[in-house]
């Protein structure tokens, strides 16, 4: 269907990429698959592009040619979505990395794709600013998080990346460079074009830069851990604590069997680790408002059955809680031989009834199912574990579940991901869900940016 890289490709490209092109025993295995690793396809070259024209140039010929290109930023996504499944380009924009303006007046920081997300926190908070979008991964790059919307911890209060991001330089199949959105607080102007391009997960077009709001950085940010006697005590307080008024940064629920984990995985006990469930939320803003936000919540929870609230106000006592909360993916991943995830995002009221129909899934099937997730917002992490399964009833039992589960979170007016895409992995459940009709609005969608289909073919839809 596509066009195979042959020599005359790699001599035009050479002259382009020089020592940054990257052909077959060149190529890392670590370009063959994403952090999930349940995708695997080995691109025919990687060319590690530093500029917009580069980009552009490079898209002009794939789409001439009829070469397949999929972008890639850090490979931290996990439904396959920056997988080369029909060879082609990997255009690698790890490298195009430079923060290039902070714009104080109008708080928002100009980036190129590239930069890593922990490097923009670090750079705009020595500015004395926030960049809200909390992605538990922070080696991955503005570009990945643009086109996966990513969300993150502090979503409840602060929305995804989606609400950060102003205006996007992007470059169509064609090679064709765009500006869509500006520095401007509202817009109006005809169709967002950027909206469609966030969260497409590299399906329409090459984001390469981006305008993106900031915060004033909050004087003062405390955590609390409130331990509960079981999962739906603890979920069922989340519906009343934002009847309250009073905002989180992050509503986080943590299962004791996740903890265990994730101190097993660091070597590192978490400062209580008794109880069946725990909520962890964070507020944050000037420490009087901290303080009161703080204590109505606590006196909530406790009047609503909490064993306990510990307040995590230390700098040690935050990096041990939200280090564990951030290593709770690697951690699961760590304690069994393979694992698949759900990114299933349900109404609040419906999170309790999802986890509670996850245990009986696991139950009936027999499999280990280990969950975390933003309780604030309905986002749960589910983790199928492989374990000692053999390869035939871990494919069977693993579909049987997704199938289950996402049958049930449609009942409930749930959808099949709130923060990680859809990508190769959950491509079949986004059908069945949507239906015929969204998805051929969509497919028409794709045709007028990438007629030829070569941008990040067969993701999504
Ligand atoms: C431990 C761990 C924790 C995580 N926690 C969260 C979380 O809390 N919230 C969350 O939302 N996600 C989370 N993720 C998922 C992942 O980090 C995000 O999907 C991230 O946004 C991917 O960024 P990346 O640079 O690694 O992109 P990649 O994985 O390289 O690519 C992801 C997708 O975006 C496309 N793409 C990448 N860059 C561009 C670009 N510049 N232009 C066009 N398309 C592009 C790719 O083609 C692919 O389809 C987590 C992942 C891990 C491993």
């Amino acid at each position: 269907m596509f066009k195979k890289v042959n020599q005359i490709d790699i001599e035009f490209f050479r002259k382009l990429y020089k020592e940054r092109l990257f052909v077959s025993e060149q190529i890392n295995d670590d370009y063959c698959h994403d952090e999930l690793g349940s995708t695997w396809g080995k691109p025919e070259i990687v060319l590690k592009a530093i500029s917009t024209d580069e980009v552009s140039q490079t898209m002009k010929y794939a789409n001439t040619k009829n070469i397949s290109v999929v972008i890639r930023g850090s490979g931290t996504g996990l439904v396959g979505g920056s997988v080369c499944i029909h060879g082609g380009i990997m255009l690698d924009l790890s490298q195009m990395n430079k923060i290039i303006e902070l714009d104080k007046k109008n708080l928002t920081v100009t980036v190129e794709a590239g930069v890593l997300l922990m490097d923009l926190a670090t750079y705009v908070e020595k500015e004395g600013f926030l960049y809200p979008p909390d992605p538990g991964e922070k080696a991955a790059t503005i570009g990945g998080n643009i086109s996966t919307n990513a969300g993150g911890m502090r979503a409840v209060k602060y929305g995804v990346t989606r609400d950060y991001v102003r205006c996007i330089t992007v470059v169509l199949p064609s090679g064709e460079i765009l500006k869509l959105g500006g520095k401007v607080v509202k817009n109006s102007s005809g169709y967002s074009l950027k909206d469609l391009i966030i969260g497409s997960e590299g399906t329409l077009a090459v984001v390469t830069e981006a305008i993106l709001k900031i915060v004033p950085l909050p004087s003062s940010i405390v955590s609390i851990l409130i331990p509960f006697n079981s999962m739906p005590e603890a979920i069922s307080i989340v519906p009343k604590i934002i009847l309250t008024q009073v905002l989180p940064v992050a509503i986080e629920y943590l299962s004791k069997d996740t903890i265990e984990n994730a101190e097993q995985y660091l070597g590192k006990k978490f400062p209580n680790h008794e109880s069946n469930a725990y909520l962890l939320l964070t507020f944050d803003g000037e420490p009087s408002q901290v303080k009161f936000e703080l204590s109505t919540i606590s006196d909530l929870c406790l009047k609503e059955g909490a064993i306990d609230v510990y307040i995590v106000d230390t700098e040690e006592r935050m990096n041990s809680v939200w280090k564990a909360r951030g290593a709770f993916l690697e951690a699961i991943k760590s304690s069994t031989t393979e694992m698949d995830e759900c990114d299933v995002v349900v109404p609040r009221s419906y999170i309790a009834d999802f986890l509670l129909f996850i245990y009986e899934v696991s139950k009936t099937l027999n499999i280990r199912i280990q969950s975390f997730g933003h309780a604030g917002d309905g986002n749960l992490h589910i983790y199928l574990c492989k374990d000692n399964l053999d390869n035939d009833e871990w494919k069977i039992k693993k579909e049987k579940a997704f199938v289950l589960m996402y049958e049930k979170a449609s009942e409930f007016g749930g959808l099949i991901s709130g923060e990680h895409g859809i990508g190769l992995d959950k491509k079949q459940y986004l059908f069945n869900l949507l239906g015929a009709n969204q998805i051929s609005l969509m497919k028409g969608i794709k045709k007028v940016f990438d007629p030829n289909g070569i941008l990040n073919p067969d993701k999504v839809i």
